[in-house]
Parts: C-alpha cells; sequence; structure tokens
C-alpha cells in the first residue's frame, strides 16, 4: 500500500471536500508535534472570478498560505495550499479565488474559528488563546467578525418593550448603555456611553435590525435624566417605567448617609450599614438584637430606615397604580415630615419623577433581567481581569447575553460525511 496516498485521500474525506480541492500531502514532524497537510487543486481546474462572477476562468498564478487546523490527535494541524490567482478574461482584474475552508483574510480554517467562538462562550478569551496556543488577538479578532456578523442577521421587527441601564466599563470610570429586549429577555443593543445619545443610537440600530422605533411601547429606566431625555426624544410612543430596584437603591443611599452623618454623635451605628440596608425579614437573629438596641434610641436613622421598608412595602404589596397612588401619597408626605433633610429631599426627587414610579405597578417592569445579565458581563470581565478596549467588553456581552441564533455550530457536532464545504 502506498502510504502517502491513502492518507492523502483519507484526509480529503475526512475533511468532507469536494474536487477540484483535495489533499495531495501529508507530512508528519513528531518533534514539532505538527502535522501539515498540502491542499492542491486538479491540473486543468477553472475557477469562477471573484471579481465579477465569469466561470471557467484559468489559473493564472499561486500564492502559498498556510491555515491553522483543528488538531489532530493531540498535534497542532496546518493546511497549506498554492492558491490560485486567475486573470479574468471578462473583467481584466487578476484576483486571488476563494478557499471553501475559510474565510478571506483569516489565518484560522472555518472549523477552528467555530471552535473559538464555542470555547469563548464557556471561558475567558486569554484561557482560549492559552488552550489554542495563539495570541489573544487573533482570539478576539475571530470573535468580533462572529458577533457582528450574527447581530447582523438578528430580527429586532417584534420588539417593543425594553429596559435600559448601564454597566461599568472600566473601575470608577467609562461606562456602557444596555438595551434589552424584556419580552425574550436578550441584549439587543450596547454601546459607549450613558448620555441622551445613547437613546438615538439604539433607535438607529433597532431600524437597521427590521424594528422601529415607533413599536417601543414600554420602557424601564432608572430616574437619570439623560435616558429620560433620550427616551422622550427618540422612543416617543413608550410609556416609561422607572425600575424598582434603582429606586430602591436611591432611597438605601440616603439611608445609609443618615447613618454616617449619625455616626459621628453615636459610635452605636457604626459598622451597621448593612443592618439598615437589608429589609428586615432578611436579618439574621444578631441583627435584630442589634436593632432593637438601637431602635429604643430615637436614631434618625431608624426613622430613615422605617420610610425606606415602607417604601419597598408598598412596592411588594400594591396590586395596580390605583391602589399604590394613596399609599404613595401618604408615604411621601410622611417623608417631607420626618426632619431629615436628605429624606425629604430624595422624597422630592421621587415625586418629580411619579408618572414613572407608578407606571411600575401596572406595567410590572423591572429591570431584575438586566440586572443579572450585568452581573454575568462583569463575571465574565472580572475572569478575563478586565478587557483592553471597551469594544471588547461590548462584544462579550453580545456573547452572554444577546442568545444569537447565527453563531457557528460547534465544530465537533458536523457529521464528518457532512457534504456542504464547511
Ligand atoms: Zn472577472
Amino acid at each position: 500500500m502506498h502510504r502517502s496516498v491513502s492518507s492523502s485521500s483519507l484526509f480529503s474525506v475526512a475533511l468532507g471536500w469536494q474536487a477540484p480541492w483535495e489533499v495531495i500531502d501529508v507530512a508528519f514532524d513528531p518533534a514539532a508535534g505538527r502535522l501539515d497537510l498540502q491542499v492542491g487543486v486538479s491540473r486543468g481546474a477553472r475557477f469562477t472570478c471573484p471579481h465579477c462572477g465569469a466561470e471557467e476562468q484559468g489559473v493564472h498564478d499561486t500564492l502559498k498560505r498556510e491555515w491553522r487546523h483543528l488538531n489532530c490527535f493531540q498535534y497542532q494541524a496546518y493546511l497549506q495550499a498554492k492558491v490560485p490567482r486567475v486573470r479574468c478574461s471578462a473583467c481584466g482584474k487578476t484576483s486571488q479565488v476563494a478557499v471553501p475552508w475559510a474565510r478571506a483574510g483569516s489565518g484560522f480554517t472555518l472549523l477552528v474559528e467555530a471552535l473559538l467562538v464555542t470555547l469563548c462562550q464557556a471561558m475567558p478569551v486569554r484561557q482560549v488563546a492559552q488552550l489554542l496556543a495563539v495570541s489573544d488577538m487573533r482570539v478576539w479578532r475571530t470573535l468580533d467578525h462572529y458577533v457582528d456578523q450574527a447581530r447582523a442577521q438578528e430580527d429586532f421587527s417584534g420588539v417593543s418593550c425594553i429596559g435600559l441601564d448601564e454597566t461599568a466599563a472600566r473601575r470608577g470610570h467609562d461606562y456602557i448603555s444596555l438595551f434589552h429586549d424584556l419580552d425574550a429577555g436578550r441584549l439587543l443593543f450596547a454601546c459607549e456611553g450613558r448620555k441622551a445619545e445613547v437613546v438615538a443610537a439604539f433607535a438607529d440600530d433597532l431600524e437597521a435590525h427590521g424594528g422601529c422605533a415607533e413599536n417601543i411601547q414600554a420602557v424601564c429606566i432608572d430616574m437619570s435624566s439623560s435616558y429620560r431625555a433620550g427616551v422622550d426624544t427618540h422612543l416617543p410612543w413608550a410609556e416609561v417605567t422607572f425600575d424598582e430596584f434603582h429606586v430602591i437603591q436611591l432611597v438605601n443611599k440616603v439611608v445609609d448617609a443618615v447613618r454616617r452623618q449619625e455616626v459621628k454623635t453615636n459610635p452605636g451605628l457604626k459598622r451597621r450599614r448593612y443592618l439598615w440596608l437589608q429589609d428586615k425579614h432578611a436579618w439574621t437573629a444578631r441583627q435584630l438584637i442589634q436593632f432593637d438596641d438601637l431602635k429604643r434610641q430615637n436614631l434618625k436613622t431608624h426613622r430613615a430606615f422605617r420610610i425606606k421598608a415602607t417604601l419597598r412595602e408598598i412596592f411588594r404589596t400594591a396590586p395596580d397604580r390605583h391602589s399604590a397612588e394613596p399609599l404613595l401619597e401618604r408615604w411621601y408626605s410622611w417623608a417631607r415630615r420626618a426632619r431629615i433633610e436628605p429624606i425629604k429631599q430624595v422624597a422630592q426627587s421621587l415625586k418629580n419623577h411619579w408618572d414613572g414610579i407608578l407606571n411600575a405597578f401596572d406595567s410590572k417592569l423591572t429591570n431584575g433581567r438586566v440586572e443579572a445579565a450585568n452581573g454575568q458581563i462583569q463575571a465574565a470581565k472580572a475572569k478575563a481581569r478586565g478587557y483592553g478596549t471597551t469594544r471588547h467588553l461590548i462584544t462579550i456581552a453580545y456573547l452572554v447575553a444577546g442568545k444569537l441564533t447565527h453563531l457557528p455550530a460547534s465544530p465537533f457536532k458536523i457529521p464528518v460525511a457532512a457534504k456542504t464545504l464547511l
């Protein structure tokens, strides 16, 4: 048996290739741990001009190229080919023909790219790069390409309900804004910044994906004036709900500010931050005892806490806007009369946003799922110890939360005998 011919044809079959492409030689170097597959075209093969599509063009010359392929056993495998160029008789241009196993400009085969994308959904890019012994940059380039390509095919025509929130891109500064489809629970769009213009960028992207700004009927946001202004201008039909989580967070911040002020005259409040931030029913036995001690002292912190807890209770129990409104009005006048300046101010601020707060009781919208997705994105970021650029963070956000349906499938799902040239 002629060893070289049989292994070459075996690889041709295993790679699922069709004429005129075939594996013409196989070289294995155990010391270097690599396997090289020489790919060639049959003599006299003719190609379609990549430039104008004229068929049956003869080969003008060839260019030597190399691609990293899936490992064979434990060895790195490479494809090498003299890729033909055609000089077209119709348009006169000389151009390199496309190869069926890789996209133009990539040094990976399509199967390796599919593997990279699959692995990056489960582990940090740096680890994927180390596993395959390639640079981070090459993995990012591949990932950016496939995420962009998958997003380009997404259909947003049915989107009508949006959750908009921000997450930190880098420690302490630089934010990205994220727009989620609250019905489908998927990230639709992410971009740098958190000013009103991000909503304009979202509206453009929505239309580019078959959606329509006029279709957006509900938006859930925090009370930042820039998001509100952006929504009012660019999503004019949307009813705004202020996210309950952010409302409570705002009041919690004030409770903590009151505590920090009061610590100066009452050292018993030191290191009790979490007591006042949690709900009573979440307290441990020890916290309950601490609370009993503190509540007898007629503390401002305690009064502020009760005002916060009551607001929380209204959110928890009022079934609709109609029943919530009188409860919130009563809460507001109580908070205004509390003789605690920061509490009065936050109550006034909520009153200024009354309509969006009341809408929550009917729309039932929260950004809970958006927060959960932000958590996943931040966890991915932490594992990778931060990303060099915001662009990378956005790519990962789409990968983690975008529910993209057009990403390449894992190469291990593809049957060896697949007829199509992947
Ligand atoms: Zn041509």
